[in-house]
């Protein structure tokens, strides 16, 4: 499979001799014009052949194998060299070419020339053959006719092999005959269905599917010539063909007729947000890219790529105790001696801490339930939310007082409930203020209301960064908790922050938001502007900023806003990114900004209007330029202090 252009040709090279594993030597070019200037062959040394008793050590103390590559028109024998150094063609992922074979052309290509200099190739090409009155058209044709490649294909073409020996997977719906070959299963037969059988679990000893022993199910006849004897394949797909796809079923998962209705996923695709482990990113995005570029080529989807924006997530990691041989001890065997010491209870080792991926043979794995038990269900959402932009790793906890400390923000942000139905403060005496002084309180606790919404807003909006947004609403609720009783009794600009505070709080600790937008419900006698109390909580609108409000323009670099300044919404609009750029930098951060841009090396990379209130300028690493010191993101800056994990953005 392959994304992006054909802009190359396959060579298939026999070789002089044939070996156990390999006829041929396929590679791959973009200049086929040059077809009949090949001289010889480079193999990389990861290549099977490059590790076979075929190796001879030439003069120059460069290896070459014993048998040449024959070529594809000509005949030439070509030698075959192992050589990293030659150029192999683009790489689809880091450090990692397509091709480990490669055509050294000297009569076109300066490295190739040099090397068969030093090396004694020739380089002499008989340019008096029929080959040479031929064009590139006609000498592509040949190659075709002859089974040796020519056809229009693309560098990053890799390998994608389907077939599993597993049970659970699609089975792939082809029949094999002994007159016919493979023949597929005719359309009205699909689709396949998987037998109903006992022991599912393939056996790796013989690396047989386990569908083989469902013989009344292989047992078919062949749909093209009648023969009673021909069998099912018994393999099945690879589970990323399902997934590759799935996303568009799920848009018209009623379907019986076809996969899906294009009229009907075009409405919805592409996916805005796409959220998986770092193995998503790797294969299954690349492979679910590739599906749908093919169903754009067939005009099935009208978007190219099924995502506009991908959150590779930080797995969960615990703790482990490892003895210096790598033996992993349990935590009851470990005993603390000092800050710096912990040793092996019995064997009295030493005993080193690390964090790693959850895992039973590593005794550094959490129960969710044992945690929902003791915290209940919402809390341990919000352990989870809390502390970790999303891309990070999270060294999961319970130590260093962390829920500790969580759960003293969740009595004050309870109690700013609560005490709306609390007696105690009913029958507290109301102390004196002026009416100055109150719409003074007034007026600051708005301007920080607002301050929220933007700044939960555009964490959430910009970087997803749910840990940012709960710092956020965690500054709010001991704002909350610290103003006057007058303004708690009397304030409208009070019960609306309350709402805010809830409404943005709720998808994090869902059911605990719930019960408190009850009380709400049932003190709030006032109507409260945006609002609905009648209605449950989640169908109350979010919160929404003034026209009076300032929008702001941020200059973000992966979660650190490193510049911000105020500026008219209504101006925003009217901006161009020039503009932008130039205002930010007339703005007094001016300093503070040059110098982070040139401690951490970065570039201007593109602006990002989020609605009417913020435009983000985003900057990213600069690759020419290096840097000497690492920067840390914000969230780790804002960590709790007495938290000592170790993260990784
Ligand atoms: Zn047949």
């Amino acid at each position: 499979m392959w994304m992006g252009d054909c802009n190359g040709i396959n060579l298939l090279f026999k070789l002089s001799i044939p070996t156990a594993e390999f006829d041929f030597l396929e590679t791959f070019t973009t200049t086929p014009e040059s077809l009949l200037d090949i001289t010889h062959l480079y193999i990389r040394s990861n290549h099977k052949l490059a590790r076979s008793n075929l190796i001879q050590e030439t003069e120059n103390g460069i290896k070459r194998l014993s048998i040449n590559a024959i070529h594809p028109l000509t005949d030439r024998l070509l030698p075959i060299f192992i050589n990293d150094e030659a150029d192999y063609g683009p790489k689809i992922r880091a450090n990692m070419s397509m091709l480990n074979v490669q055509i050294g052309t000297p009569k076109s290509n300066s490295y190739d020339e040099s090397f068969a200099n030093k090396h004694s190739i020739s380089t002499v090409i008989d340019s008096s053959t029929r080959w040479h009155k031929m064009d590139t058209e006609t000498l592509l044709s040949e190659l075709r006719s002859r089974e040796l490649g020519g056809y229009r294909t693309s560098g990053k073409l890799s390998d994608w092999c389907i077939s599993r020996q597993r049970y659970w997977g699609t089975p792939i719906p082809i029949i094999h005959c002994d007159q016919c070959g493979s023949v597929p299963v005719p359309e009205n037969e699909l689709p396949v269905r998987l037998p109903s059988i006992e022991n599912i679990r393939s056996s790796s000893k013989t690396g047989i599917s386990p569908l083989a022993n469902a013989h009344d199910w292989k047992k078919i006849q062949c749909p093209k010539c009648g023969n009673e004897n021909a069998k099912r394949e018994t393999d099945t797909m690879d589970t990323f063909v399902d997934s590759s796809w799935y996303f568009l079923r799920y848009l018209d998962n009623e379907n019986t007729e076809k996969p899906f209705e294009p009229n009907i996923v075009n409405k919805l695709m592409p996916v805005d947000l796409y959220i998986g482990g770092l193995e998503h990113a790797l294969t299954h995005l690349f492979v679910a890219r590739f599906i749908q570029h093919f169903m754009h080529s067939k005009g099935l989807c009208t978007s190219l790529e099924p995502f506009k924006r991908f959150i590779p997530i930080g797995m969960v990691q615990g703790k482990t105790y490892k003895t210096s041989n790598g033996q992993y001890v349990t935590k009851d065997k470990v005993l603390t001696i000092d800050k710096n010491t912990m040793i092996h209870s019995l064997t009295k080792e030493r005993v080193e801490v690390d964090w790693e991926k959850m895992s039973k043979s590593k005794y550094n794995g959490t129960d969710p339930q044992e945690i929902i038990d003791a915290y209940g269900v919402d809390f341990t959402r919000l352990l989870m939310l809390n502390f970790v932009h999303p891309r990070s790793l999270r060294n999961f906890t319970l130590e260093d007082g962390i829920a500790e400390g969580l759960q003293n923000w969740f009595k004050i942000f309870i109690n700013l409930y609560v005490e709306l139905i609390d007696p105690r403060t009913k029958t507290d005496t109301k102390s004196v203020m002026s009416n100055e002084e109150f719409q003074q309180i007034e007026l600051a606790l708005r301007e920080q209301r607002l301050n929220t919404i933007y700044t939960v807003t555009f964490y959430i909006d910009s970087f997803f960064s749910v840990a940012s947004a709960i710092i956020e609403l965690q500054k709010l609720t001991r704002y909350l908790r610290k103003v006057p009783i007058n303004i708690k009794r009397e304030s409208n600009e009070y019960l609306r922050s309350l709402c805010d505070l809830l409404v943005m709080i709720g998808p994090v600790i869902p059911a605990l938001s719930s019960e408190l937008w009850t009380i709400l419900q049932k003190q709030i006698k006032t109507n409260i502007n945006g609002y609905d109390l009648s209605k449950n909580l989640f169908e109350q609108n979010y919160p929404s900023l003034p026209n009076d409000y300032p929008a702001k323009i941020n200059a973000l670099y992966d979660t650190t806003v490193f510049a911000s300044m105020p500026i008219a919404r209504s101006l925003l609009p009217t901006l161009t990114t020039t503009d932008i750029l130039q205002q930010l930098n007339n703005n007094d951060n001016q300093l503070q900004m040059k110098t982070f841009i040139e401690k951490n090396g970065l570039k201007f990379d593109r602006l990002r209007k989020l609605d009417d209130y913020c435009a983000t300028l985003i900057y990213e690493r600069d690759p020419n330029v290096t840097i000497v010191e690492q920067s840390e993101p914000l969230i780790e800056k804002k960590k709790s202090k007495t938290s000592k994990k170790k993260q990784v953005s």
